[in-house]
C-alpha cells in the first residue's frame, strides 16, 4: 500500500488526464492521516490551484465553520477532492477525469487513511461512491453503507455562498456526524 506522502508525490507529477494541462499546482489533499473523518469535495478552485491546498477559498472558510460546529479543526480531519487538478474555468470534471483520478489516487488515499466515515461534498463526489442514489436534495445528511464503507452525502459548502438558506441545512447535516459515528457499526448494509 502506498503512503499518503508517496501518493501526493505521484499526484504532483501526474499527467494521466487532460486536467494537468491547466494546473498551477495539483492539490493532493491534507490533514490528519489517521482521521476517522474524510471529506471529499469535487475539485480545486482558483485559490486551491494557486496554493496547492484544498478548500482554502471562501468555501473552505465555511467548511472550517462547519467543522467548528462539531468542535473540530481542519487539521483534525483529512480533506481532498475527487479530481486533484483544477478544471478550466471551474467547469464540472468530466466523468473520465473523475474515473482516472479516483482510480489512481483517491481510492488509494482512502485505503491509506481507512476513515470510519467518508463525507462527500457535492454531487460529483456523491455519485462517485453512491451511483445508485437519486437527488442530493433527497439523500443529504443520511448515511449509507456500501462495500464495507459508510458515506454521508452533504451539499458542497460553496452552495451556501450562493444560497444563504443552505447554510443552516449544511450546519444541521454536519451536526449529525457525532451521532452517526456512535451508531456506525450497526448501520445495515443498504441503509
Ligand atoms: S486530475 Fe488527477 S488524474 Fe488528472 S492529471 Fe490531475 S492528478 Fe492526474
Amino acid at each position: 500500500m502506498q503512503t499518503l506522502d508517496e501518493l501526493a508525490e505521484h499526484i504532483r507529477r501526474c499527467t494521466l488526464c487532460p486536467l494537468h494541462n491547466g494546473r498551477t499546482h495539483a492539490v493532493p489533499g491534507e490533514g490528519n492521516p489517521k482521521s476517522e473523518l474524510m471529506f471529499i469535495g469535487e475539485g480545486p478552485g482558483k485559490k486551491e490551484d494557486e496554493l496547492g491546498r484544498p478548500f482554502v477559498g471562501a468555501a473552505g472558510k465555511f467548511l472550517e465553520q462547519l467543522l467548528a460546529a462539531i468542535n473540530l479543526k481542519r487539521e483534525d480531519v483529512f480533506i481532498t477532492n475527487v479530481v486533484k487538478c483544477r478544471p478550466p474555468e471551474n467547469r464540472d470534471p468530466e466523468p473520465q477525469e473523475v474515473e482516472t483520478c479516483t482510480t489512481h489516487y483517491l481510492f488509494a488515499q482512502i485505503d491509506a487513511i481507512n476513515p470510519r466515515l467518508i463525507i462527500t461534498l457535492g454531487r460529483h463526489s456523491m455519485y462517485r461512491f453512491l451511483p445508485d442514489t437519486f437527488k442530493i436534495s433527497e439523500v443529504h445528511g443520511k448515511p449509507f453503507r456500501r462495500h464495507g464503507k459508510v458515506y454521508l452525502p452533504l451539499y458542497h459548502p460553496a452552495v451556501a455562498l450562493y444560497t444563504g438558506s443552505m447554510r443552516s441545512v449544511l450546519i444541521a447535516d454536519m451536526k449529525k456526524i457525532p451521532a452517526i459515528l456512535k451508531k456506525i457499526d450497526s448501520l445495515p448494509q443498504a441503509s
